[in-house]
């Protein structure tokens, strides 16, 4: 039986108050972004599901691929579009269940059209009974083999025998978008992709010493970033030269601070880019004493160079769980490739675990910050995916 419509079901927006009209357009845009246009026609909207027709263009499983990277999606079915009469609800239901394999069955409808005549578990009855009488499958209510769904929605009926799990989360760019600090590390990209779980887009900034170090690092940042791209459609990359930056700081200034003042220039340059963007907030994959530039003083080091807000998401994980969802999201692989971070260049020997606010300042002192921050933003190379 060849399915009709694609059923998109929503959990967190259901919800949201008066502002659920938003977040429903919001995902309905992105799902229409990630969905080739000629595999889907019309669009419908009931409440919790969004329900797409499908064409006969429509592959299966490349939609199952796109949809399984939308956030807001709780959960999706490939499902049969019928009317209302149950005489055709019964057939179509038996039609479905006779294509999975499987002793036990249950039938579980919804009726979100309260004037459909029969309540759910009537039309669990008889649609049920009609299935024992024309197969040798039988009833379970606990841990069936199959279970078909019946949703009663307006004016119409949708069948369906499997659910594909989403993502959860809110529909990305609902929240706005922030600028996320990318390196070619585990971390970072674990963290952009929590924050765009969150419903946040991100403008991904990567600083890098190239030539000083080797084109593999430059083309590791691009493939991240192309590996988190179907999460929010498209992406920009700001690939920002700072081998100038830190040969200033290596000459200007004690070598105990240097990775905080690289930190410092960072969120300085990513905060001008926020600007420029209008985003409201710097993400960074900072995770909580896990290396010496995340410490409490040091973090607040970094901190102080700010006028936005820099969120963490990764601050209370362990390495392990952050290395699981980098598996998951398919970023581990590419991480843990050879790579050349700029802040590997003039690495100190002994940096300060606990820097002090005041030598900090006093350090800048030596160097001309308003000059590095124009160069580096007129050297930034831009980059679409
Ligand atoms: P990651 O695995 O993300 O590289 P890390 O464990 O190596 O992180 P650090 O090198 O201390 O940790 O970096 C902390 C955070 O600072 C990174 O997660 C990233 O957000 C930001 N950051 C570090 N280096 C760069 C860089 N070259 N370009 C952009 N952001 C950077
Ligand atoms: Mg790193």
């Amino acid at each position: 039986m060849k399915n009709t419509h694609i059923l998109c079901h929503y959990s967190e927006i259901a919800l949201k108050g008066r502002n659920r009209s938003f977040f429903e357009k919001k995902l309905i845009e992105n799902i229409k972004k990630s969905l080739d246009k000629d595999s889907f026609s019309t669009v419908k909207l009931f409440g919790g599901i969004i329900s797409f027709e499908l064409t006969p263009a429509a592959k299966e499983k490349k939609i199952k691929e796109s949809l399984s990277k939308v956030f807001g999606i709780s959960g999706f079915s490939f499902a049969v579009k019928t009317n209302q009469d149950i005489k055709d609800i019964k057939k179509i239901s038996l039609e479905a269940i006779k294509e999975k394999k499987g002793k036990t069955f249950k039938i579980h409808c919804s009726r979100s059209d309260k004037s459909f005549s029969l309540t759910s578990n009537k039309v669990n009855n008889i649609v049920g009974k009609y299935i024992c009488d024309n197969t040798d499958k039988i009833v379970k209510l606990k841990k069936p083999s199959i279970t078909c769904f019946i949703e009663i929605v307006k004016k119409e009926a949708y069948i369906y025998v499997k659910k594909e799990k989403g993502l959860g989360g809110l529909p990305v760019s609902c929240a706005g978008k922030v600028i996320s600090l990318i390196s070619g590390g585990i971390d970072s990209p674990v963290s952009s992709y929590l924050i765009m779980k969150r419903g946040a887009s991100c403008i991904f900034v990567s600083f890098h010493s190239y030539p000083y170090t080797d084109e593999q690092s430059l083309k590791k940042i691009h493939n991240l970033v192309r590996m988190l791209t179907p999460y929010q459609n498209k992406s920009t990359l700001y690939m920002v030269p700072f081998a100038n930056i830190q040969q200033e700081i290596a000459t200007n200034t004690p070598s105990s601070l240097r990775i905080i003042l690289y930190r410092r220039m960072m969120v300085r340059i990513a905060q001008e880019i926020a600007k420029q963007e209008h985003a409201q907030a710097i993400i960074s994959g900072d995770s909580l004493s896990q290396v010496a530039s995340q410490t409490l003083e040091n973090i607040s080091a970094i901190e102080q160079a700010a006028d936005i807000p820099i969120f963490r998401p990764l601050i209370g994980m362990n390495k392990d769980e952050i290395i699981s969802i980098a598996q998951r999201i398919k970023t581990f692989d590419i991480s843990i490739l050879p790579h050349q971070d700029c802040c590997t260049r003039f690495v100190p020997a002994n940096p300060a675990t606990k820097a002090n606010l005041k030598d900090v300042l006093q350090a800048e002192n030596n160097l001309n910050i308003k000059k590095l921050i124009k160069e580096a933003l007129i050297g930034y190379e831009k980059i679409y995916f």
